[in-house]
């Protein structure tokens, strides 16, 4: 179900409890800002979703709140991500959902990266 993007940070949600490392994930980078590791149900050949470690429930509440050093720290690591998997050519796809119409569900902020295969364009 799709959250509401204004509503307070929930600790027990799930990626909470991925960075507490209460639940397994397979994870590809990690550093002071951020997270990355597999989609549990992959949308693409490769599906890699990277989160920031800070408590943040979208990225309305990131770009608002976060610290320029957390965002931009994030940028990079999701760049990283991309560059390290050797994703830049033949090119890969960030999404960002947010609330219920941009039908996020997990309700700490995460940026998907799709790549694998060509992707088409972008279909409502
Ligand atoms: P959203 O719709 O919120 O943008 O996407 C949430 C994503 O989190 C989905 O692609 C879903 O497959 C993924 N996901 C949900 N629960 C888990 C989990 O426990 N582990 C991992 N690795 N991914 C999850």
């Amino acid at each position: 179900m799709a959250i509401d993007a204004t509503q307070p940070y929930d600790d027990e949600n799930i990626f909470a409890k991925i960075l507490r490392d209460e639940i397994p994930n397979k994870t590809v980078y990690e550093d002071e800002h951020a997270l990355a590791f597999h989609d549990i149900n992959p949308q693409a050949p490769h599906h890699i979703l990277v989160i920031p470690k800070g408590r943040y429930v979208s990225w309305d509440d990131f770009s608002a709140n976060g610290s320029d050093g957390e965002i931009a720290g994030f940028v990079r690591a999701v760049g990283h991500v991309a560059r390290e998997a050797g994703m830049v050519e033949p090119g890969y796809r960030l999404l960002a959902n947010i609330g219920k119409d941009g039908h996020q569900e997990v309700p700490h902020l995460h940026v998907h990266i799709f790549a694998g295969k060509p992707l088409g364009p972008m279909l409502m």
